[in-house]
């Protein structure tokens, strides 16, 4: 049977959901514009005025927020309470670029962790349950959310945050933990290490995951799912919008939930802005209508994916998101193509090996090259340099099939590449060094 943490919302009629969400952006425009200068500015230049929005189908008048406008306004000038009133500061891994900060009141935070607790729930999880939480603890979001997420929901909580691996297992098996929740480049590795160990998954006692904060495919939640015999849920959030918990997976697994008591999807077209129908593939905006401190209006994710309304067979009405294949600027082009490192995990999970890649791309004599180092299986260490050349141009046809330009492919020792206890660095483009 299907549990949710908040019945009532999480599987409220649509008609029910729009008026929320038309009292609360009315509320929230007038929040913002009132105390936030920055965005009033950016209003008035648009000509809008908080008397114009009047329900959610007027959000397309409102200006975005991009990333930049964050920087600009690092790190005070989007906050929309005084400082007396927050309590808590977190910020973005850094990614791509400069960190952003981000504010909490007291009620924000229990917005949140609220919104894990329904990621939790909805991974079947309960105050039966045995919660390890890997995610690292700090500035970034993903400790303290799922921590937040797990007590509300009364697991035994292990707060183990990343790294020292072998520990995590030691814990894990020591102390039942039945959920795990790390992003999925360290869910693999924590798999990988259980099995180095000596142990299999009649060892340990782990149920689900909840994995996010990167992108992951289809492949590697199966290949997750086998090493750790669990079911792997997926979990979307960004620091701007509070953390993760903004969407989350249910039983079907067909694409995220999206709180939509709290954040208003849209999808754009990431060239001209404009607003593009559910269904099509652009990039996600979303509008936080109950953050008190730092209540972003249209912000641009970058994240590209599609929103769907189909009905769930978890009784959801929540709009699911697919998973995001990557953000706009995770894009590569090489050679004038358009590829998604994504694209090529799918390819080497398929082919049988480990997720476990390095993608370079440079340019040399005005051409640009792509390298993808990959470790070879257990099976092929010991194969001959004709079989390995073999193995390596196998590879290479089958990335090509699926990017339509040809990589180099250098097949490495097991366990050369280094693993990740956080987000993964599966990227190296040197062309940028030269520009
Ligand atoms: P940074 O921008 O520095 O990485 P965050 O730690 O706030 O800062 O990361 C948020 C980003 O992580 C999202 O915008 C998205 O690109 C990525 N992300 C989070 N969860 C997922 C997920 N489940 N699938 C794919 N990407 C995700
Ligand atoms: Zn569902």
């Amino acid at each position: 049977m299907e549990r949710y943490w908040n019945q009532e919302i999480e599987t409220m009629s649509r008609e029910d959901m729009k008026k929320l969400q038309d009292e609360r952006i009315v509320e929230q425009v007038k929040h913002v514009y009132e105390n936030v200068e920055y965005y009033r500015n950016l209003m008035d230049e648009k000509g809008v005025k908080p008397e114009d929005i009047k329900s959610t189908d007027d959000l397309h008048k409102l200006p975005f927020l991009t990333k930049s406008d964050l920087r600009d306004a690092y790190p005070y000038g989007l906050l929309a309470k005084p400082l007396s009133e927050c309590v808590r500061i977190q910020s973005t891994s850094g990614t791509t670029g400069k960190r952003v900060v981000a504010f909490y009141t007291q009620n924000d935070i229990d917005l949140w962790e609220d919104c894990c607790a329904r990621a939790i729930t909805a991974a079947g999880g309960t105050n039966e349950d045995v919660c390890q939480v890997c995610y690292g603890y700090g500035l970034f979001t993903g400790g303290p959310g799922l921590n937040g997420g797990s007590h509300k929901v009364g697991c035994l909580t292990l707060p183990m945050s990343s790294g020292n691996t072998e520990r995590q297992i030691t814990f894990m098996r020591d102390l039942g933990a039945t959920i795990l929740c790390c992003t999925p480049s360290y869910a693999a590795y924590i798999g990988e290490t259980l099995h180095d160990m000596g142990y299999t998954t009649d060892d340990i006692k782990l149920k689900a995951g909840i994995f996010g904060a990167e992108p992951w495919t289809e492949e590697m939640r199966r290949s997750i799912e086998k090493s750790l015999g669990i079911k792997a849920y997926d979990i979307y959030g960004l620091t701007e919008t509070s953390g993760p918990g903004v969407s989350f997976e249910c039983s079907e697994q067909t694409g995220m939930h999206i709180n939509e008591d709290h954040f208003i999807p849209e999808i754009i077209n990431p060239e001209t802005g404009e607003v593009l129908p559910e269904g099509e593939v652009g990039e996600l905006v979303f509008t936080s209508i109950t953050k008190e401190a730092f209540p972003l209006l249209r912000y641009r994710t970058r994240d590209l994916c599609v929103l769907s309304r189909k009905k769930c067979s978890c009784g959801r009405t929540l709009i699911k998101m697919s998973k995001p294949m990557g953000r706009s600027d995770d894009m590569l082009i090489i050679r004038g193509v358009n590829v998604f490192p994504s694209q090529i995990e799918t390819v080497l999970i398929e082919q049988g090996y480990s997720p476990n890649y390095l993608i370079e791309v440079d340019r040399v004599n005005n051409t640009d090259t792509l390298d993808i180092s990959v470790e070879m299986n257990p099976t092929q260490a010991d194969s001959a340099g004709e079989d390995i050349q073999m193995y390596e141009k196998t590879l290479a046809l089958a990335i090509k099939t699926m990017l339509g330009i040809n990589p180099k492919v250098h097949l490495v020792s097991p366990k050369s590449i280094t693993r990740s206890e956080g987000k993964a660095v599966r990227v190296i483009d040197r062309r940028k060094l030269h520009d």
